[in-house]
């Protein structure tokens, strides 16, 4: 946890990534497979402890570590934070540059995390994204058409910006 980058374009992004994937598999009892199912409205993060509720209807609750860099409700706040991007005015790009690598010194945002979109509530928790250049929308469609959300908004389309997760049902 603590080697992992939480901010730099786009090391920030597979870093704050896999920050909540091991928060997620090591403090929950959900299986990998469902983990993979996982939407953004079936996190719930509040009062420094996140709640997920699985496919069953049972909540499984991360707490907060006293050091920010290994908190789990932390690492889940900043992903959702990038996953919610697409429906704000700012560039993921530009807000990873811009990012400051999380420390020990570091607020804890999962005491008091920033509002979402709604509309975030409905994309995979975690996403099918890869820093190769080879993800694709879950379903199916070409990434110009369909995953526009993780491309920078004021400028031209990127062949090396992966795609945004499919905001429909994520597919097994
Ligand atoms: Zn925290």
């Amino acid at each position: 946890m603590r080697l992992l980058p939480s901010s730099g374009w786009i090391a920030g992004l597979f870093g704050r990534r896999d920050r909540a994937l091991l928060a997620v598999a090591a403090s929950t009892q959900i299986p990998y497979r469902q983990i993979a199912q996982l939407t953004v409205g079936q996190l719930r993060i509040a009062d420094g402890a996140a709640t997920i509720t699985d496919s069953a209807g049972v909540d499984h609750v991360l707490e907060s570590s006293a050091d920010p860099v290994l908190c789990g409700p932390c690492a889940l706040v900043r992903w959702r934070r990038l996953l919610n991007i697409p429906h704000t005015k700012t560039r993921m790009s530009d807000f990873l540059t811009d990012a400051k690598q999380v420390t020990p010194a570091s607020h804890h945002p999962c005491r008091q995390p920033k509002p979402i979109d709604p509309r975030t509530l409905q994309v995979a928790l975690f996403p099918p994204v890869d820093q190769w250049d080879t993800s694709r929308c879950r379903d199916g469609r070409s990434p110009p058409t369909r995953c526009r959300g993780w491309y920078d908004r004021r400028k031209p389309a990127s062949p090396r910006i992966e795609c945004f997760p499919s905001t429909s049902s994520p597919q097994p």
